[in-house]
């Protein structure tokens, strides 16, 4: 029963992302009590390609671990941020089967500046290309006003936000129903649940971007098991939210009430590491409709093994990562510079300093590719970390089910 991933379905979950393949046993000591179905293999295209693994090698490390273990409840296996269809038949190959349908190239990022005029030329060139009807958003919705659980209603009064919605979002939505059929083709009448991923765009997904969102494609026959909007406020790597915690709340409840008239289906909080302070909220706004991802805090809590029981290597490592860091940074969200913490400081200010103040952690952690990657003729760091939390496996997994556990604990709500 434990040794294939299932599908967990609309009841709370959480995706536990572990780069090096050996954090699953800490992943089950955090989440024993807690209520949560757990995802135990979840890694995206992006996170294999820069840390050299396949889809094959994260799903082996988490079967064998789960096996060692005896773990008997059901689990999940989240194939992240895919883009393409030969992103989804490689991971369906391996069992996964939950898959984030990521399409935000396909988001149109300007569609936020552009003027009315230029809005009709952008839909006709969607339309021309088919990837939107002629009439269809308007016609469908322009003046319909819905119902929310709650007692909220929202309605598409504005022409130019609907077209501004389609405009934005009409070709991401086309290429995720056709993932969505790439997926139901590769996963060959075998249960699977999908997700779509909307959380790296640059401005958050508004109430009506969400509600055209998730009619649209209940419309088109993609049935979410969760979505992951761009929420509002700063949801950086590796450090807690930043934001009005009393704005984030209210958008919240919104995304929560149009997730259960569209689906229901859950809301799905990326890059969720670390983000204590608004974990009290999303439980207890989204009862069971809750997914929650990881993935960096766990590769952090392997830099502490190591900063605890051997200095220099760590030393080394911060050098190696101060190094890649303003390179690194481009493709992730991070605020700190390399000038807010000291390159070389005592050995008993280490690990604070890199793992536990916020500039620190996002140095060490958007660096992890060159570290894990083996690239750039730089030693082998991927290999001695791996020794170090063989030797020490006890610690890592003391130190994972403190961490961990810690986000469990709080999203109980
Ligand atoms: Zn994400």
């Amino acid at each position: 029963m434990s040794a294939t991933p299932e599908v967990l379905g609309l009841k709370r979950s959480f995706g536990f992302g572990d780069r090096l393949g050996l954090a699953t046993p800490g992943h089950i000591d955090a989440l024993r009590g807690s209520g949560f179905a757990p995802i135990f293999a979840q890694q995206s295209i992006r996170e294999m390609t820069r840390t050299k693994r396949t889809p094959d090698e994260v799903m082996r490390a988490a079967v064998q671990a789960l096996a060692q273990e005896k773990w008997s409840g059901p689990w999940g296996a989240d194939a992240d941020h895919l883009q393409t269809p030969e992103d989804v038949v490689r991971t369906a190959k391996e069992g996964f089967t939950f898959f984030t349908i990521d399409p935000s190239a396909h988001v149109n990022k300007e569609a936020d500046a552009l003027s009315l005029d230029a809005l009709k030329a952008a839909q006709a060139q969607l339309v021309a290309r088919g990837d939107v009807s002629a009439t269809g958003a308007r016609d469908l919705y322009l003046g319909k006003s819905f119902d929310l659980p709650g007692g909220q209603s929202l309605k598409f009064d504005d022409e130019t936000a609907l077209l501004r919605a389609e405009v934005k979002y009409g070709a991401a939505l086309m290429h995720t129903a056709r993932l969505y059929g790439t997926i139901q083709g590769a996963c060959g009448g075998k249960p699977f649940e999908v997700e779509m991923s909307v959380d790296e765009t640059p401005s958050p997904t508004s109430p009506i971007e969400h509600l055209f969102i998730g009619l649209e494609l209940r419309r088109q026959g993609v049935k979410l098991v969760s979505l992951a909007p761009r929420f509002v406020g700063e949801f950086e790597k590796g450090i807690d939210f930043k934001g009005d915690l009393k704005l984030f709340e209210a958008h919240y409840r919104v995304h929560v009430a149009i997730a259960k008239h569209c689906g229901p289906y859950k809301l799905s909080v990326h890059s969720g590491s670390d983000k204590f302070t608004i974990y009290p909220i999303v439980a207890r706004l989204s009862g069971e409709l809750l997914h929650v991802k990881t993935a960096g805090t766990s590769y952090l809590e392997a830099l502490r093994v190591a900063a605890r029981v051997d200095k220099p290597f760590f030393r080394e490592l911060i050098g190696f990562c101060r190094g890649r860091y303003d390179t690194d940074k481009a493709t992730y969200h991070v605020s700190a510079k390399l000038s807010d913490v000291p390159a070389d400081p005592a050995d008993a200010d280490l690990e604070r300093l890199y793992l536990d103040l916020d500039s620190g952690r996002q140095i060490l952690h958007v660096t992890f590719g060159a570290v894990l990657g083996g690239e750039h003729g730089k030693p082998p760091y991927k290999g001695r970390l791996l020794d170090l939390l063989h030797k020490r496996a006890d610690l890592y997994r003391e130190v994972l089910a403190i961490h961990l556990g810690k986000h469990l604990k709080l999203l109980q709500g």
